[in-house]
């Protein structure tokens, strides 16, 4: 089946049905999975966090389709913007479309944690900051989700994700990125250093195609959530969303 043309406008996901890993939490405060066993006294701190985060944060995401233009060794053209990104045709094999994305939690955990800084409550203020970060993880982690399940519907495999400043994709990159799918729709910035405000976000790219190599890093199906996909590969290890 030949893949349709897709141009997609940006395009705003909010409502999104995120929880929180506490296992996630824990790895962003120094615990090792299986080998380090947080106390009583950590676990209701923990407790505490998650529940103020819980009440904070406000998942938005904002994704963008976009045909892949040309391919040359490391550049990819899409969209009007050249990204180079390196490694990246023996990562994603033949890919069509790149889809760019930015997700946040909005500012207001870490205006919180800040407002605990400055009241010299530092194991919350420090809980609550790796709180928003396993959030933000949890949720770009479902937006690749997402982005798979709207490329499986149209005939295209959907790689895993990789952000400006990971895996020798220089970050300065990311203005080019933003180009290719704007944050401000859900509030989000980049400054003169690109960084991102709220600095709970994540920017990402994924690429797609009948072709795209998905599981080169590790098995997409198995941190996947969609419990109704029927292209599963892999049974899902657990879930980030409510109500499983
Ligand atoms: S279960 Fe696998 S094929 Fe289905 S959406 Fe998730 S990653 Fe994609």
């Amino acid at each position: 089946m030949s893949a349709p043309a897709l141009r997609d406008a940006p395009r705003v996901l909010a409502d999104l049905p995120l929880a929180i890993d506490p296992d996630e939490v824990l790895r962003f405060q120094g615990y090792k999975k299986g080998a380090d066993a947080p106390g009583a006294d950590v676990r209701a701190l923990l407790d505490e966090a998650l529940a103020l985060g819980r009440r904070l944060m406000v998942p938005r995401a904002v994704v963008r389709w976009v045909p892949v233009a040309r391919r040359a060794g490391d550049a990819l053209e899409a969209g009007g913007v050249t990204l180079t990104i390196p490694g990246i045709g023996a990562h994603w094999g033949p890919v069509e479309h790149v889809v760019g994305g930015v997700c946040t939690l909005g500012d207001a955990v870490e205006r919180r944690a800040a407002e605990l800084w400055e009241a010299r409550e530092l194991p919350l203020a420090a809980m609550l900051d790796s709180v928003g970060s396993g959030a933000v993880e949890s949720l770009a982690e479902h937006v690749n989700d997402l982005l798979c399940q709207e490329g499986l519907a149209r005939g295209l495999r959907v790689t895993n994700r990789i952000s400006p400043g990971y895996a020798r994709w220089d970050v300065g990159e990311q203005p080019r990125l933003f180009a290719l799918c704007p944050g401000d729709a859900i509030g989000v910035r980049l400054n003169a250093a690109c960084f991102m405000t709220p600095v709970k976000s994540i920017s990402l790219l994924v690429g797609a195609g009948p072709e795209a190599r998905v599981d080169h890093y590790f098995s997409q199906c198995a941190r996947c959530w969609m419990r109704d996909c029927a292209y599963r590969r892999a049974p899902a290890r657990r879930t980030v969303h409510r109500g499983w």
